[in-house]
């Protein structure tokens, strides 16, 4: 892994030196460096005073250290290319030695990260910021101008903002039909190091984030890998981190509408954030903060035994939480992924369905409004221009990302069936055959949860 990781970082050093015009700007922050990809419209300074105190925040409130700036960490050494490539090669024995430090290689140790200069022949070596006395790798931060154009790049619209390397599901799908620019901008984030967001995003999703890379550099120092832990854990954790630092509790209420009837040990998809948060909010109450990290960083702890163990301690944690007829509603637009389906259907989703979703996720919502929204959608839209035609397509793949990480295996033939319809009518662009396909699609692999009757009775 290593060894791979280290091939891409001298790849991307190479390949920087054979670009031109780059299609973004860098930043460097006090963590590492911001990302401003197409020129998103923001304040950098305020972006980067909310973001940096965003980081104490999330560290602070697990009572770990915060990483600590290279104090040059404004003014990265700018060298040649060439230079740089060339003393990196005199060392070849350095490329693949194992060292101390469970972040960095020997070899970025020696000669710093680098990401592309102000020009094609320079790079740019950002100091390491020194976290639990190690070096670590910088944080890449990317900023997008929306989510339209972050999604369509990496070919996945089930984000809004992401923690950890893109490269590992995108490269695969899509590499052969990546224009130069795209390219360019995907390898700034294919280290684990990353996050990518755009102007869209909230401070919670920013400290959302910025969880998962405490989380990531709490575990990797002890040699735990954050991504084998279970999803609702990882996801637990981040939502209860960025949730307390909101003082956003509306999770207790999906929460509790689960454990009404629900257990821990088949959480549904659209629920794992969360019932992940209860989970970890129980875990904390039990073990204090400090005892979950602990837990975090033990790999003998088996998770599975531990989630369903604490079954009869959950439920009752959650017994006394009072449901209004709103909660009840975004419970329900919450177990259908309405969010994901909002996303999917946004160049051709009407006012008024946008108008019901505010709602409902404001808990002001009523079952009723679940019903109208789908009948809104469900009348198919006149034919749309090609800009309209292609952000649809872009996001059929999203059925497949969705699906795999769904738990419920009847849904992946469904999935199957219906991708094969859909890449099929966006070729011909049959739109009236395109779109009934679609939300066909969304209310069978996306919000399966909540309309399993509603399909029942159609069929
Ligand atoms: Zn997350």
């Amino acid at each position: 892994m290593r060894k791979f990781t280290l091939a891409v970082f001298l790849f991307v050093a190479l390949f920087s030196v054979i670009s031109v015009a780059k299609p973004y700007t860098l930043v460097p922050w006090p963590y590492g460096v911001i990302a401003l990809v197409q020129t998103p419209s923001i304040n950098q300074q305020q972006f980067i005073d909310d973001a940096t105190q965003a980081v104490k925040d999330v560290f602070s409130f697990w009572d770990l250290p915060a990483p600590v700036p290279d104090p040059d960490w404004a003014t990265p050494t700018q060298t040649s290319s060439q230079a740089w490539w060339n003393m990196a090669m005199q060392n070849p024995e350095l490329l693949f030695a194992e060292g101390e430090n469970p972040f960095l290689s020997p070899m970025q140790l020696a000669f710093g990260t680098a990401f592309p200069g102000d020009d094609p022949g320079h790079l740019m070596v950002v100091p390491y910021p020194v976290w639990s006395g190690w070096k670590i790798m910088p944080l890449t931060l990317g900023v997008f101008p929306s989510s339209e154009s972050m999604n369509n790049l990496v070919e996945d619209y089930t984000f809004s903002a992401l923690f950890g390397s893109v490269a590992g599901y995108t490269t695969m799908r899509s590499e052969e039909t990546w224009t130069e620019d795209e390219r360019e901008i995907l390898h700034l984030f294919w280290h684990a190091s990353s996050i990518v967001m755009s102007t869209e995003a909230d401070k919670q999703s920013l400290s959302h984030e910025l969880s998962h890379w405490a989380a990531w550099l709490w575990c990797q120092e002890h040699a735990v890998q954050l991504f084998s832990l279970p999803r609702t854990i990882i996801e637990g954790f981040a939502d209860y981190t960025a949730g307390s630092l909101t003082h956003d509790n509306r999770w207790r209420t999906v929460a509790a509408s689960w454990a009404q009837g629900g257990n821990l040990t088949d959480i549904p998809r659209p629920l794992i954030y969360d019932v992940g948060t209860s989970i970890i909010s129980l875990l904390v109450q039990e073990k204090g903060r400090k005892g979950l990290l602990e837990m975090l960083a033990d790999p003998t702890v088996d998770w599975n035994e531990i989630i369903s163990s604490l079954t009869p301690a959950w439920r009752e944690s959650l017994a006394d939480v009072k449901i209004s007829e709103g909660d009840t509603a975004m419970y329900k637009a919450v177990l259908q992924d309405l969010a994901l389906c909002w996303r999917l259907l946004a160049p051709v989703l009407p006012q008024e369905a946008d108008n019901i979703l505010n709602r409902l996720y404001d808990g002001r919502g009523t079952t009723e409004d679940i019903d109208h929204f789908w009948d809104l959608v469900s009348q198919v839209p006149p034919e749309p221009p090609e800009e309209i035609w292609q952000a649809m397509i872009a996001r059929i793949p999203s059925f497949l990302i969705t699906q795999s990480r769904d738990t419920d295996p009847d849904i992946r033939m469904v999935r199957a069936r219906l991708e094969i319809k859909l890449d099929k009518y966006g070729e011909e662009r049959d739109w009236k055959s395109f779109y009934p396909t679609f939300i066909e699609a969304l209310r069978k692999v996306i919000a399966h949860y909540g309309t399993q009757e509603t399909i029942d009775d159609a069929n």
